[in-house]
């Protein structure tokens, strides 16, 4: 009797998802199918181009949604992040968020991957910043903060996996970046 083929390794962006979810999404991607569907999805890129419009985006989701919570002094683009490392991969503590005590002030970095993405993984990610100032840990109190702010952040955090598992196999991102002048 031939071995038994042994598993494939996991999918980077998946690894903590169940053995059939990551089958179907390896099912996708060799059929040439998984960017169709997410572009079908999600067809556009935001607007929010510079620091500046970042910051104003943050803020107004801020002051909607968690008006007291610690002030912030910054809100950036930082295109040196990893964004999984630093932000979903690990379900550990956050390196992102880091505040000056004193002040209270709070600075929050985004991947400069986001920039040239549809604008739910933009809200998507700012939202999960934005539940780091209330909650610390990605714990339960954590996603429910998060999915109160935006009830599809479950959806949105997986399909943001998508995405990013489709750049690790086709090198190219489904919605290549709107060089402008600024
Ligand atoms: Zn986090």
């Amino acid at each position: 009797m031939p071995a038994p083929e042994t598993t494939p390794p996991p999918l980077t962006y998946l690894a903590g998802y169940a053995a059939e979810v990551q089958a179907q999404v390896r099912a996708l991607l060799l059929q040439g199918r998984l960017g169709e569907r997410l572009q079908r999805r999600y067809p556009a890129l935001h607007g929010v181009r510079t620091d500046g419009a970042l910051y104003d985006y943050t803020m107004a989701l801020k002051n909607r949604h968690l008006r007291n919570a610690d002030p912030l002094s910054k809100v950036v683009f930082d295109n040196r992040l990893h964004v999984i490392r630093n932000a979903l991969g690990t379900h550990t503590t956050v390196a992102r968020v880091q505040g000056n005590k004193l002040k209270a002030k709070r600075e929050i970095r985004v991947a400069g991957l986001f920039r040239a993405l549809p604008g739910e993984f933009l809200k998507m990610i700012v939202v999960h910043e934005l539940a780091h100032l209330k909650e610390r840990a990605h714990d339960k109190a954590f996603y429910a903060l998060c999915t109160h702010i935006e009830p599809d952040y479950h959806q949105l955090e997986f399909d943001l996996r998508l995405c990013l598992t489709l750049f690790e196999a086709t090198g190219r991102s489904l919605w290549p970046e709107v060089r402008t002048s600024d």
